[in-house]
């Protein structure tokens, strides 16, 4: 059963073929670290897992990298403003040395695996930070110049869009809408406005090159990580579709100027998750929810994948707390039909192929969970297998429901200490007492156990 996927380039859904037979490279661009990942940011990454998942369903092997961004990415995407890193170090009162944006990095990188691993989210196989890779960089800038892409302006050297004949060919980008406008500043060195940033110069902190102290750019890094880690071509870039203007037509360009073959075969992309009609949430504007913020509010994790699995990934979402509680609930409910379903049955061959047939459509998710719940009903067939198709099924969903039917089966132990300061947070909240009520959960979470207030009062699970 073939496996089709939409590629931005063609802008069509197509067959996958890979490169090499049985096996799948994959390039996500990762997260920036100078600040913790927003739910939007995370949906990106349970994207590029449930990519992943399906590839495996379909008996490929994976190699998966996802990149973290620890210096390079300017706050306007097209090459304009301060690097995000040195102002996240400037704002956490660090020196402004490589060590402290590496420490800054470090944090943020760290926040971020725990915000996969509460996603289930399988690790990728690697994680290359740009700080690690900036000789790669170099090496590529220099072919670019020697072929003469790139000019040299006052703060560092550009790629000259109009050498590179098929600019803005993903997504078909018309480079005339490319003009640097009211969101970035115009650098009237350039030759043309969408030209962008290869390497950077600032004396205060970077990397020495032949063109002077600085760092990369942003779009250099990830040509050059995909390219070590999974040799050019490969065969899927993923990332959000912010990214298909600039960063990835970039990506291209340079890429392919420097070597003369594709970067990527097939490109995907997901849509953002929105806090309202259109206004996508953003690291950069104040108003944005972390995976944290939702477990305070009573959601786990995995109900956040859950509804985000609700979605099909190309289809942009409203944010709202009403659905995302109705994801939570409806996942109980799963969980609480399979969980009194007998074992050791054996897997259902026609819900397996139909499940199949849906998943290998372009990662159809939300016609995978109505098929799910389809056969979770149906009792036509025997309950030990209903129970054994859903779990095996669960390998592409990544919802864990294994974990989940033990979890409701034997409810978690609770150690005494984190049982007291329970019930003091119970009398808290009782009492309206909501800064206390903070504080002891707050104490509960350095003891490893993460409290979430739901209609049927305190719910535990450990960290
Ligand atoms: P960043 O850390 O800003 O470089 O972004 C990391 C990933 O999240 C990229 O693939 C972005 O395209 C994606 N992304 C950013 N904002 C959103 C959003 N609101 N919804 C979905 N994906 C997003
Ligand atoms: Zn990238």
């Amino acid at each position: 059963m073939a496996l089709v996927l939409f590629n931005t380039l063609s802008g069509k859904k197509e067959e996958f073929k890979p490169i090499r037979r049985g096996e799948a490279g994959v390039y996500s661009c990762g997260p920036t670290v100078y600040n913790f990942a927003h739910i939007g940011n995370l949906r990106a990454y349970v994207f590029s897992d449930t990519l992943r998942r399906v590839l495996e369903w379909n008996g490929y092997k994976v190699k998966q990298t996802i990149n973290i961004t620890d210096v390079g990415h300017l706050t306007s995407d097209a090459d304009s403003g301060e690097d995000k890193m040195t102002k996240a170090v400037r704002r956490e009162g660090k020196p402004m040395t490589l060590e402290a944006m590496r420490q800054v990095g470090a944090f943020y990188t760290a926040t971020f695996l725990n915000d996969l691993k509460a996603l289930n989210i399988e690790r990728p196989d690697v994680m290359p930070r740009a700080s690690d890779n900036v000789d790669e960089d170099v090496e590529i800038i220099k072919i670019l110049e020697n072929k003469g892409f790139a000019y040299k302006i006052s703060d560092g050297l550009y790629f000259d869009i109009s050498k590179f004949p098929g600019y803005g060919k993903l997504g078909n980008i018309k480079v005339g809408f490319l003009k640097e406008g009211a969101r970035v500043a115009v650098n009237p060195e350039k030759r043309n406005p969408a030209d962008f940033n290869l390497w950077k110069l600032n004396p205060e902190l970077g990397w020495n090159s032949p063109w002077g102290t600085g760092f990369p750019g942003w779009h250099i890094e990830c040509s050059a990580m995909s390219r070590k880690y999974l040799g050019q071509p490969f065969d899927i870039h993923t990332g959000g579709v912010d990214h298909i203007g600039t960063h990835h037509n970039n990506e291209i360009a340079q890429s392919e100027a420097a070597f003369n073959v594709p970067l990527a075969n097939y490109w995907l992309h997901n849509e953002h998750l929105n806090l309202g009609e259109g206004v996508k949430m953003a690291k950069s504007g104040e108003n944005f929810f972390t995976l944290q913020s939702l477990i305070e509010r009573g959601i786990s994790s995995i109900a956040y994948r859950y509804y985000l699995l609700g979605a099909h990934y190309r289809t942009p979402m409203a944010f709202s707390f009403e659905a995302l509680k109705g994801a939570h609930n409806t996942l109980a409910r799963l969980v609480s039909f399979l969980a009194v379903m007998p074992e050791g049955g054996a897997v259902n061959a026609a819900y397996e192929k139909k499940i199949t047939e849906i998943i290998n459509d372009d990662l159809n998710t939300p016609a995978a969970l109505a098929e799910l719940w389809e056969l979770v009903r149906d009792e036509k067939v025997d309950a030990a297998d209903r129970r054994a198709t859903a779990l095996a099924f669960d390998r592409v969903l990544g919802l864990n429901l294994a974990a989940l039917i033990r979890e409701q089966s034997a409810p978690i132990e609770i150690p005494s200490a984190v049982a007291r300061l329970l019930s003091l947070r119970e009398g808290a909240r009782a009492a309206k007492k909501f800064a206390r009520s903070d504080e002891l959960r707050e104490e509960i979470k350095k003891l490893g156990y993460a409290v979430r207030d739901t209609e049927d009062g305190q719910k535990v699970e450990k960290i």
